[in-house]
């Protein structure tokens, strides 16, 4: 399909929720999707867990104590939030807004909890992808060589991992994350797929009748 098409048929924008116990692969896989589709927009999580020393704050989250968090969330600034390992995390509601008014695709790293508050409000919108780790062996020697966390917090995640996993049915597509390369080709697969469902395609109407009304 030309550009001119592309632009003739005007597609809703989608939020593509990945959840998935931390280690599974969720992040890398997000990194490449934002650093390779232009129309994807990450949603910045609010977050009241320590920085880990290789984030920056504003852009794989906005760290705020507890006090602001709660201020935040009472005043209806957040589309979803939850309590995850002990901290809180919640996505700001203004972005996405701003972004799906302007046909932007969003990404949510999000956990169960708020892809099952995102599903109630904005069910039309969301596809969600569950990413499982091969085994949990393999999900604790992940968490271990990433060494940003102490012992104590990567025993926490792996118990964890178990609730997170408990909830893989809940999702729209699961993907095992054996290798990241094919994960990350199943991801986009479904992505793919997901944008040219017809009822995202808005002037697709418009434009079947125009190749109907074509004299040739
Ligand atoms: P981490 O502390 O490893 O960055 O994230 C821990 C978990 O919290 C991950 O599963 C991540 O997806 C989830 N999480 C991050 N931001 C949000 C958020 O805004 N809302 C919810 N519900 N979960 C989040």
């Amino acid at each position: 399909m030309s550009l001119e098409d592309e632009l003739t048929i005007k597609r809703r924008g989608l939020m593509l929720v990945l959840s998935s116990p931390s280690g599974a692969g969720k992040s890398t896989i997000s990194r490449h999707l934002l650093e390779n589709d232009p129309q994807f927009k990450l949603s910045v999580s609010v977050t009241t867990r320590q920085r880990r020393p290789s984030e920056i704050d504003g852009v794989h989250y906005h760290f705020m104590s507890v006090r602001e968090f709660e201020r935040t969330r009472d005043d209806d600034g957040l589309l979803e939030w939850a309590e995850v390992h002990g901290n809180f995390y919640g996505t700001p509601r203004e972005p996405v807004e701003a972004a799906m008014a302007q046909g932007h695709d969003m990404l949510f790293d999000i956990d169960w909890q708020g892809a099952v508050q995102l599903n109630e409000k904005m069910r039309a919108d969301i596809v969600s992808v569950f990413i499982l780790p091969p085994s949990m062996a393999e999900l604790k020697s992940r968490l271990t060589r990433r060494a940003e966390d102490t012992a104590e917090v990567i025993a926490n995640r792996l118990d964890n991992a178990r609730t997170e996993i408990e909830h893989w049915r809940e999702y729209d597509y699961v993907v095992v994350n054996r290798d990241l390369g094919q994960a990350y080709r199943e991801v986009q697969a479904i992505i793919t797929a997901e944008r040219l469902r017809r009822d995202r395609r808005h002037g697709l109407f418009d434009f079947v009748s125009d190749i109907l009304d074509e004299k040739f």
